[in-house]
């Protein structure tokens, strides 16, 4: 089988000290790639580093995360689009609206969405979408930018939202992604709407170190893991985990425009 972990924060502390058996879990597990998501600026930088210390396994998104937009020094966001440049990032982000905590007002947050809307228009990099308790604002922000004539290569991560939001989202051109929340014993509404989705339109990933799927829930997460919340969204569809890893994988590799190494 092989799995593209679309999503993991691979830069963060709590793997600093065994990457190389992280990475090397995760290959075993069937995770032959896996993008490394910038936060900030040094986030993204260490993104990039990442990608170059495992080539043709990590591949890197560089941006400025909406928690992170109120901390963003002068000058920062120029730097964003200096690296998204580089080939070793293969997309924008993570970018979007944050309700839930309160770390930036929510206008400047839409201010560096639509930056990112933008670098993702001038690379020709699609960009990556975070929305937590902002559905709304969210979609308002994208339908603006689609009716403005940009053609959305976007995708949302951690995908969670209404079937409504799902039927819109799909319409205007975006992916989703789903993290082990799919997985959570009280989640069977997501599960449903999963299983309603046009599965070229799906990816598979763990946001590690956050959100472990069961069974490995409350531990650390890391992207050998994504094969649970495969096996779980390949039974959402009735379909073979492998039937399920080929397609996602295609999906992923089409949309980063990644290929995957022979092994
Ligand atoms: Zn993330």
């Amino acid at each position: 089988m092989q799995i593209v972990d679309t999503h993991c924060h691979l830069d963060e502390e709590s793997f600093s000290q065994e990457l190389d058996d992280v990475v090397a879990a995760s290959v075993e597990n069937g995770v032959v790639a896996m993008v490394t998501i910038g936060t900030s600026v040094e986030s993204s930088r260490r993104a990039i580093e990442l990608a170059e210390r495992f080539p043709g396994v990590v591949f890197a998104a560089v941006g400025i995360h909406p928690n992170y937009t109120a901390a963003a020094k002068p000058g920062d966001w120029e730097i964003i689009e200096e690296l998204a440049q580089d080939p070793r990032v293969v997309a924008v982000g993570e970018t979007g609206l944050d309700r839930y905590w309160d770390y930036a007002p929510i206008e400047l947050q839409q201010d560096y969405f639509d930056r990112h809307l933008k670098l993702s228009e001038q690379t020709a990099k699609p960009f990556i979408v975070h929305c937590r308790d902002a559905d709304e604002e969210t979609r308002t922000q994208l339908r603006a930018t689609a009716e403005s004539g940009q053609k959305l290569n976007g995708v949302m991560h951690s995908f969670c939202q209404s079937a409504e939001s799902a039927a819109e989202l799909l319409q205007l051109g975006m992916f989703m992604s789903f993290t082990g929340m799919l997985t959570f014993k009280r989640n069977q509404e997501l599960r449903d709407l999963a299983a309603s989705l046009p599965a070229d339109r799906l990816f598979v990933e763990t946001d590690a170190p956050y959100l472990a799927p069961m069974p490995n829930r409350g531990k650390r997460n890391e992207p050998a893991f994504t094969r649970f919340t495969l096996e779980c969204l390949a039974e959402c569809h009735g379909v073979a985990p492998e039937e399920m890893a080929r397609q996602t994988t295609a999906n992923a590799c089409g949309f980063f425009e990644i290929e995957l190494s022979d092994r």
